[in-house]
């Protein structure tokens, strides 16, 4: 591959085929947990969007798709500790089972105020479903209910993770070891 040339890439955290296979058991057991009660998939933009798309096709359930972009790092590589709702849900949560679907836990900051301000919206139930959760200091998230992978605390990119929006269609997720923008 040509991305793979690219000299700020680092070694591989989570390879193609590990990542098939997660995902593949994540949709079984949420298929199990949701049978007879199909969730609401939101995705937090832009990150998840091929987690989710892979995740959504491993459910066999008649699930629904809404979207929401949240800015918590601007282009920076560090966390900022605000975070704002740069697009909103077009589906009114009230009485849905409303699965989040997430890229990557770092600090929790996102997560814990997107939990917040999605709880608020009376959903009949509001679980999160996490690719990749950074090991580090205590974390802020709220309790995650399915997690993909905990790597360690390094900068990552690829399958759906940028740096200034480039390396999301790499088909792993490795280590960034370039300039930090
Ligand atoms: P948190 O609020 O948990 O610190 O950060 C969550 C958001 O920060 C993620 O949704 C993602 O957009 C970004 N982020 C955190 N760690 C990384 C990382 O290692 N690589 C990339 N590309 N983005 C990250």
């Amino acid at each position: 591959m040509v991305l793979d040339a690219d000299p700020d890439l680092g070694p591989v955290v989570v390879s193609e085929d590990d990542l098939r296979d997660r995902v593949a058991a994540l949709g079984k057991q949420i298929t199990d947990d949701y049978a007879g009660r199909p969730p609401l998939l939101v995705g937090v933009l832009k990150g998840a969007f091929v987690f989710m798309s892979d995740l959504a096709r491993a459910i066999d359930l008649p699930v629904g798709f809404d979207f929401m972009a949240v800015a918590s790092y601007g282009s920076a590589t560090k966390t900022s500790g605000v975070v704002r709702i740069v697009k909103d849900l077009d589906a009114d949560l009230g009485g849905r089972d409303v699965l989040v679907v997430e890229d990557i836990v770092d600090s929790g900051l996102t997560l814990s105020y997107l939990h917040r301000n999605l709880q608020a919206r009376n959903p009949a139930s509001l679980e999160v479903c996490a690719l990749l959760v950074k090991d580090g200091p205590e974390r802020q998230a709220p309790d995650l209910r399915y997690v993909g992978f905990r790597i360690p605390a390094e900068f990552v990119v690829g399958y759906g993770l940028d740096v200034e929006e480039r390396y999301r269609n790499l088909p792993y997720v490795c280590v960034y070891r370039g300039a930090q923008p």
